[in-house]
């Protein structure tokens, strides 16, 4: 029997929990979490991202606040901007939403941010401090499916995890909380790429495959082994008549043929994109208890 993996309505009790600690910070008379997001630009799909982190932020009683810059700000003057939400006591994190015009210098942006604000875990302070295990910002979406792993109880220690997908925002932190020694981790972790040989033979020894390549349908039937654990990472917007838009968004996974196969596997939509949230939302919840 295969078991989905239900990030709408895990995402949904989580959000629950979220907000009854958000009640308890506020009766204990402390400050209500503030997320805020610079946006520049406005870039279609940058635009419902914030919106929906505003919209849950909302929805677990943050407050949140969008900081709307003009698509040819200077990198000078963003990183101005950066200073005064890092010296600004009353946010507890911020995010800046990528992509970045093609003038700015994503890594400059990035490494400018106060560590103890950077909720999205970007940082290389906060990628350091995830390798060696010490209290960090995780970036969301390898928090939001290690919360997953561990509320459906999947067993992870001794099993052989491959990764497919090297990002520092995906693949590579999820192969270092994948190998690490707690629980979910303690596993074997094989991280591919676009270089890897042999890689359906690699993928078809996995007993956990985590698919973060961002090409529909990449896994397919044959890839799978019986039994697998799959989560689906993958996001690309493809072209559909069943939809209203003429779009729909799609996965890495080939869903309808994979998901007989296995124990459990997440959908796309409804699975870690919301999970993802879930951890962004934690991370600022934590960066407000401090
Ligand atoms: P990325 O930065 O573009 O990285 C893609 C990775 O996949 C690279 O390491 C690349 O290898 C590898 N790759 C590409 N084609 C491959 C192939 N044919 N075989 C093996 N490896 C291949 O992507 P990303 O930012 O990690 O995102 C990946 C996907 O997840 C996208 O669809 C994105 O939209 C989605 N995403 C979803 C969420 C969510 O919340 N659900 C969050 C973030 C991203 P090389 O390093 O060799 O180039």
């Amino acid at each position: 029997m295969t078991i989905l993996l239900d990030g709408k309505k895990l995402s949904a009790e989580i959000k629950l929990e979220i907000a009854a600690e958000v009640k308890q910070l506020i009766a204990a008379g402390k400050k209500v979490p503030h997320l805020a997001a610079v946006l520049v630009g406005n870039n279609g799909a940058s635009e419902t991202y914030v919106a929906s982190k505003a919209k849950n932020c909302e929805e677990v009683g943050f407050m949140s606040s969008l900081i709307r810059l003009d698509e040819g700000i200077s990198e000078t003057a963003l990183l101005g901007k950066i200073d005064e939400l890092n010296s600004n006591a009353d946010i507890d994190g911020f995010i800046v939403q990528l992509p970045l015009p093609k003038h700015i210098v994503v890594q400059k942006i990035m490494e400018a941010i106060d560590p103890k604000k950077d909720v999205d875990g970007f940082h290389p302070v906060n990628a350091g401090r995830l390798l060696q295990n010490l209290p960090c910002y995780i970036p969301a979406t390898p928090y939001g499916i290690m919360i997953m792993l561990e509320r459906y109880k999947i067993e992870t220690a001794g099993k052989h995890c491959v990764i497919i997908g090297r990002s520092n925002i995906v693949g590579m932190p999820m192969s270092v909380l994948m190998s690490r020694n707690g629980y979910p981790g303690n596993c074997t972790v094989t991280l591919c790429h676009s270089k890897t040989n042999n890689l359906a033979e690699v993928v078809r020894s996995a007993d956990i495959v985590i698919a973060a390549l961002g090409s529909p349908k990449f896994v397919t039937v044959d890839m799978v082994k019986d039994g697998a654990v799959v989560i689906d990472v993958g996001i690309t917007r493809i072209e559909s008549k069943d939809t209203k838009s003429g779009f729909k968004i799609c996965g890495d996974v080939d869903f309808e043929n994979v998901a007989p196969k296995c124990s459990y596997i997440s959908p796309v939509p409804g699975g870690v994109g919301l999970m993802t949230i879930v951890g962004l939302l934690k991370n600022t919840l934590n960066a407000a208890s401090r």
